[in-house]
């Protein structure tokens, strides 16, 4: 058998392109650096006394833009991964509540990772967690790839690499070098969040809001998503912070932001005296959102052995740019190879 192709990263896209390639029967190997799959699409949980509950405290739903996404995603609906996320959407400017229709958001259930979790599972063994690849270098005609404490992790005919922008400049410089650049030219928005138990449902009119002009940018009732209801348990509700307020606050501690950030909810209109959480936990993304792409979309690959990157960053700020980018690598790095 081949050698198998390298992917480094088992977020959306690192997953897309893995998936893509296992399916023309190409050998795989994905080295993820956390714990399981998702990447900004993961799942956290937490047992909170008796219940076991979950936030989704990155990307919060799906849209597509691009036909051939479109039917990707109505292939997840059909095997219900995703479905609709209806409720009482709101926009918030000030003190203006605008309600939100005819917008349609599709979102994965139970938890985010959905989708990352069904690919990650059909393609079992060939994904490595807990494995944060430090180094990639050439020899005998093969990628190497170790970790930081110098285990090899491989010897791969391929790579695709589809940790965020600056990282993958880190890992490919001195081995890749163009692609490197194109890598190191990316910017990100930083993003904080905060995840908010409490035992009651508090008294907001409204399931979910879009936010301009304050400290956070979108709030999301948690049991309000689609595949998502744990009725027992506490209400959950994720706070996302703006870029800007983001970036002033991104060197506090979760301690410090994640009171802030509840203080700013119960502010908000539509939210009526908000009692204190049964649980509050902050986490920082600090490569979140893309502000400044690679400048094309075309899949890229450099040398032999053939390296290409992948990634929302190639591509723009969202899931569906994640998968596309994917499986375009995929694509190209078969190419590559034939
Ligand atoms: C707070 C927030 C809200 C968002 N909201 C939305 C939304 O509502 N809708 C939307 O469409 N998009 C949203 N997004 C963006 C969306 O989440 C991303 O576009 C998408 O998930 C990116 O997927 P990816 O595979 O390109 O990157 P990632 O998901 O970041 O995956 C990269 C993976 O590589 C791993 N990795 C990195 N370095 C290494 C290494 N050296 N070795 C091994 N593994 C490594 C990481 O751990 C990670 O799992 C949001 C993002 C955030 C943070």
């Amino acid at each position: 058998m081949n050698d198998p192709i390298l992917i480094i990263g088992a977020g959306l896209s690192g997953l897309a392109a893995a998936q893509t390639l296992h399916t023309l029967g190409e050998p795989v190997v994905v080295v993820e650096k956390s714990r399981g799959p998702g990447g900004r699409m993961s799942t956290r949980r937490e047992q909170l006394g008796e219940h076991a509950v979950s936030f989704d405290h990155g990307a919060q739903f799906l849209r597509a833009h691009d036909p051939g996404f479109r039917q990707v995603m109505d292939a997840w609906e059909r095997d219900r991964w995703i479905a609709p996320w209806r409720g009482q959407f709101v926009r918030i400017e000030g003190d203006t509540l605008v309600a939100e229709e005819g917008r349609l958001r599709y979102a994965p259930g139970p938890g985010m990772n959905r989708i990352c979790q069904e690919y990650a599972d059909r393609l079992k063994e060939h994904v490595q967690y807990q494995t944060r690849i430090a180094e990639l270098r050439e020899e005998g005609g093969r990628v190497i790839a170790s970790t930081e404490d110098g285990t090899t992790v491989g010897a791969f005919r391929a790579a695709i690499c589809t940790a965020p922008g600056p990282q993958t400049a880190q890992l490919l410089e001195g081995f890749r070098p163009s692609l490197a650049t194109a890598a190191a030219s990316t910017t990100y928005a930083p993003c904080l969040a905060a995840m908010a138990a409490f035992a009651e449902r508090p008294n907001v009119e409204w399931c979910a809001a879009s936010i301009k002009n304050g400290p956070l940018s979108f709030v999301a009732e948690d049991n309000a998503r689609p595949g998502h209801q744990q009725p027992l348990g506490p209400s959950r509700w994720i706070l996302h912070a703006s870029s800007t307020w983001s970036t002033e606050h991104i060197q506090e501690d979760p301690e410090v932001f994640a009171p802030l950030m509840l203080e700013a909810f119960g502010q908000l209109p539509g939210v009526k005296d908000l009692d204190q959480p049964v649980h509050l936990r902050g986490h920082r993304w600090r490569f979140a959102l893309v502000e400044k792409t690679t400048t094309d979309s075309t899949a890229k690959v450099e040398g032999t052995p053939p390296v290409a990157i992948a990634g929302d960053w190639c591509e723009g700020p969202r899931v569906e740019a994640a998968w596309c980018s994917g499986v375009r690598a995929a694509s190209a790095i078969r190419k590559a190879l034939t």
